[in-house]
Parts: C-alpha cells; sequence; structure tokens
C-alpha cells in the first residue's frame, strides 16, 4: 500500500541534521584553489586569516573531511525556523494536470525571508566564538544583510552593511530591517573606504555593484581590529552551511520513500543550489544513484550558460582571491533586471567544477517568463515568490508540462529559496507590463572577458 503523501513533510527535532555535509569530500575533481591577488599562488590559511575567522578559514580549505558537526548553538537558532516545509505542491499540479509529482523546500519562513539566514548564523556564531567585535559584508538586494543583521542582532555582534547604492535607495524598508536588528548600513560606493573613494572618482553618480560593495566591505574588515569579512554566497564555506537544505529534505522524502528524477535551483552564486543538491550529488559522485540537477539562470546574468571557465576576480576592487569559475568578467554589469540575488558574475567554484565535469546542467530564463511563472504560482500555491526563486519556479513548471505530453511522471525537487514582499516594484512593473527582457549580447561578454586576469 503506498502512503499519502502529505502536503507538507516536516521533520522532528531529534531528525534534524546534526552535521553539515561537506560535497567536496566526494568530488574527485576538487575545485581548484583560491589564488592570492598578489602571487596568484593557491591561498594559505595565513592569507585569509586577515579576512575570514580562523574556523571559517579551515572549512573554506578542507576539501577532504566529509562532515562538520554543527555546533549546539547554531542548532537551537535553526530550530527556530527551522526545519523548512518540504512541500508536495498538489495545488500546482491540478492546476498544470501534469503527471508529474512536484516537491519545494521552502526557505523563506524567517523575517529574512531567504535561505540566506543559514550560513548567516554560523559565520556570525564562529566570529562570536573567537572573541571578535564585529563582521562587515556587502548586500546586493538586501537578502544577505538582512540575514546577518538577524544573526548578529542574536550573537551580539557588530554588523557593518555595505549595501549597493541603487538598492538602498530603492529598498528603503530593507534598510530598515536591518536597522532594528542592529545593523549599520551605508550605501555603497561611499566615502569610508579607499576603494570606495576611487571608484566614486572614477564613475560620479554610479548606482554601484556587488563586485565594488565586496571589496568596500573586505577593506573596512582588514582595516578595523576585532572585525572579519563574511560573504553570502560563492564560498565553499557557505556551500557547507547550506547543505542543511539538502540534507532536510532528503531526510524528509527518505521518510516516504521518495526519490527525486530531478532537482532544479536557481543560481546566483550558487549556495542554496549547491546546499540543497548537496546529499544527492553525494550519491551521485559516489555512483550510487543519479539525478539529472538543473542550475537556473537569469538570461540577462548568464554566467554558466555563456560565461567561461576562468580564473577571475571576484569583486570589482581585485582585492579578494581569484577564484576559478564560469564567469562573466568581474566588470560585468547585468542590466538592472529584478533578481537582484542573480546579478553576481561568477559562481561558486564547486558548482563550476560540477558544470564543467557534467553533473549539472544550467539553463537562462528571461525574466518575462519568470514573473509569469511567479505570478501562476502565487495564484495556486499561496506564496509570494522571491524573483531569484520564480526562476527555479519558471524551470519547475517547463518540466511539469513536458511530462504532460510524454506522460511521464516524474518527481520533480525544486528550491524556493524566499519570499517576494521586497519586490513589490518588479511585481508592479510586470503587473503594468512594462517588463522588458535585457540579454547581453556576445559583444558585450566578449568585451568584459577581455579583463580577465591571465592566469591558466
Ligand atoms: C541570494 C538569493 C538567491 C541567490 O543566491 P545563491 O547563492 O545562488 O543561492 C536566490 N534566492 C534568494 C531568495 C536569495 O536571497
Amino acid at each position: 500500500m503506498t502512503q499519502q503523501i502529505p502536503y507538507k513533510i516536516y521533520l522532528n527535532e531529534e531528525e534534524m541534521p546534526k552535521t553539515w555535509y561537506n560535497l567536496r569530500a566526494d568530488m574527485k575533481n576538487k575545485p581548484a584553489p583560491l589564488l592570492s591577488p598578489a602571487t596568484h599562488q593557491p591561498v594559505t590559511a595565513e592569507d585569509l586569516q586577515p579576512v575570514f575567522c580562523d574556523e571559517l578559514v579551515k572549512q573554506e580549505l578542507d576539501n577532504d573531511t566529509r562532515d562538520f558537526e554543527i555546533p549546539q548553538q547554531i542548532r537551537d537558532f535553526y530550530k527556530m525556523y527551522r526545519p523548512s516545509p518540504l512541500v508536495r505542491a498538489y495545488c500546482l499540479e491540478e492546476k498544470l494536470q501534469t503527471p508529474a509529482k512536484i516537491y519545494y523546500k521552502f526557505e523563506g519562513n524567517n523575517t529574512s525571508g531567504s535561505h540566506k539566514l543559514n550560513s548567516a548564523i554560523a559565520q556570525a556564531y564562529y566570529a562570536k566564538n573567537q572573541g571578535l567585535k564585529g563582521v562587515t559584508t556587502e548586500t546586493g538586494a538586501g537578502q544577505w544583510g538582512t540575514a546577518l543583521s538577524m544573526a548578529c542582532g542574536y550573537l551580539g555582534l557588530d554588523c557593518k552593511v555595505y549595501m549597493v547604492k541603487v538598492s538602498y535607495e530603492q529598498k528603503p524598508f530593507r534598510r530598515e530591517v536591518m536597522r532594528t536588528y542592529g545593523a549599520s548600513v551605508t550605501p555603497s560606493p561611499s566615502d569610508t573606504t579607499n576603494v570606495g573613494r576611487a571608484i566614486l572618482a572614477a564613475h560620479p553618480g554610479t548606482g554601484g555593484s556587488l563586485g565594488c560593495a565586496i571589496s568596500e566591505a573586505v577593506e573596512a574588515a582588514v582595516s578595523t581590529p576585532g572585525y572579519r569579512y563574511v560573504l553570502g554566497s560563492v564560498l565553499n564555506q557557505v556551500l557547507l552551511h547550506q547543505s542543511v537544505i539538502g540534507l532536510e529534505s532528503k531526510i524528509a522524502m527518505d521518510k516516504y520513500g521518495i526519490k527525486p528524477d530531478m532537482i532544479i535551483g536557481c543560481a546566483g552564486g550558487g549556495s542554496n543550489l549547491g546546499g540543497l543538491i548537496a546529499p544527492f550529488m553525494g550519491e551521485k559522485l559516489r555512483g550510487e544513484a543519479d539525478y539529472q540537477i538543473i542550475a537556473v539562470e537569469p538570461a540577462s546574468c548568464p554566467s554558466l550558460t555563456r560565461g567561461k571557465f576562468a580564473y577571475d576576480f571576484c569583486d570589482t576592487g581585485m582585492v579578494c582571491p581569484l577564484a576559478k569559475m564560469y564567469t562573466l568578467g568581474s566588470g560585468f554589469m547585468p542590466s538592472p533586471n529584478h533578481a537582484g540575488g542573480l546579478r553576481y558574475h561568477g559562481m561558486s567554484s564547486i558548482l563550476s567544477q560540477l558544470y564543467h565535469d557534467g553533473y549539472i546542467e544550467a539553463r537562462s530564463v528571461e525574466q518575462t517568463k519568470v514573473f509569469e511563472a511567479a505570478q501562476l504560482f502565487a495564484r495556486t500555491e499561496g506564496i509570494l515568490p522571491a524573483p531569484e526563486s520564480s526562476h527555479a519556479i519558471r524551470a519547475a513548471i517547463d518540466e511539469a508540462l513536458k511530462c504532460k505530453e510524454t506522460g511521464e511522471e516524474k518527481t520533480i525537487l525544486f528550491g524556493l529559496t524566499g519570499t517576494g514582499y521586497f519586490d513589490l516594484y518588479a511585481y508592479a512593473n510586470y503587473n503594468d507590463g512594462t517588463m522588458t527582457d535585457y540579454i547581453p549580447t556576445d559583444a558585450d561578454i566578449e568585451a568584459s572577458l577581455k579583463n580577465l586576469p591571465d592566469i591558466d
């Protein structure tokens, strides 16, 4: 007898993961090491320690340890908003009249509104544990800054956020959430750092970029005693913390004997996708099971589908280590599309390597198609999705519609990374019919890739 699958599969506290899973341990081709921007040699722990706190440096450089214990205080914090629900999208399936079985893991169930809190609390915890005074970071659309300010507010750690100036101006409410949790928020580029002043001099009136805000936050961290820098995506450590998403999903699915055929996630810097797929990819790498894995990115910022696999700078100011990744070039300025969390020029080295080795597929989608999917999802499943998350919804709907044609009963799991309450200008644009799709030309991308550093 098959068990009826509930709308939401929860885990009780005892079932929640006690360790994070480090996907790198099972990768035959490890992600390429970070290189020092000065010497182009692989970075050492000593190189990274002025920037990141010690425990996170260890996690960043460790390609071998498979499981990392989640400290008790982080597990306790997780209990406030985790496990996140794994939802069977019965209503969406019904609406689409598809034989596919659709599940989504919903990470928007906390005040910051996204999965980013999973790593924010971990990074803040290790900084606090080291006796540091505070952390600095950048935020683009604002989700990461909000998550970090919540984590720092909880632990009593100072939090300085450099927020991309256009977002600072367009999303005053995000800013106020951060300030409520005790963070200080500075629009970037600012005149508080050397790199900010240089960028302002070169581009007066610029609205800023993520790469530029990163440079400012790093400078502020290394020049202020007792501070370190933290980053919300891209890094190996962030994918490690985000593995909690996939581990919970897998435990919940295993409880009911469900095996996804296909796992779909949006990809900005790669942290939610890397986390969602982690335990499944582990099985795939070890040859124990197979899954089709799809990364979905915006057509306006297509690092996997149109970028180059090469060493590049992670920031505009070129102060951070170099990472080997699929990149559009650190100077790439994506058009101001509405999925702010997906506008980064590069992609996590782990996902880049897996994509390069053929373990992951990638596709890009245009934003009007993304919002069409978002609207359908909101009307059927009730949740107002973040534009970023809606990239995954788009792909999941497209796959479910393919199943309708072929009659295949595939099981689809996708990551619903967050809610869209701070993205209502974007929804207004879509509802007014004024949203456009900007796709960079080959010439745009080539021009940006010309500035890649010369490293094999
Ligand atoms: C930041 C963000 C993303 C993209 O970041 P990844 O590191 O690629 O996961 C996706 N969805 C939401 C809601 C976000 O806030």
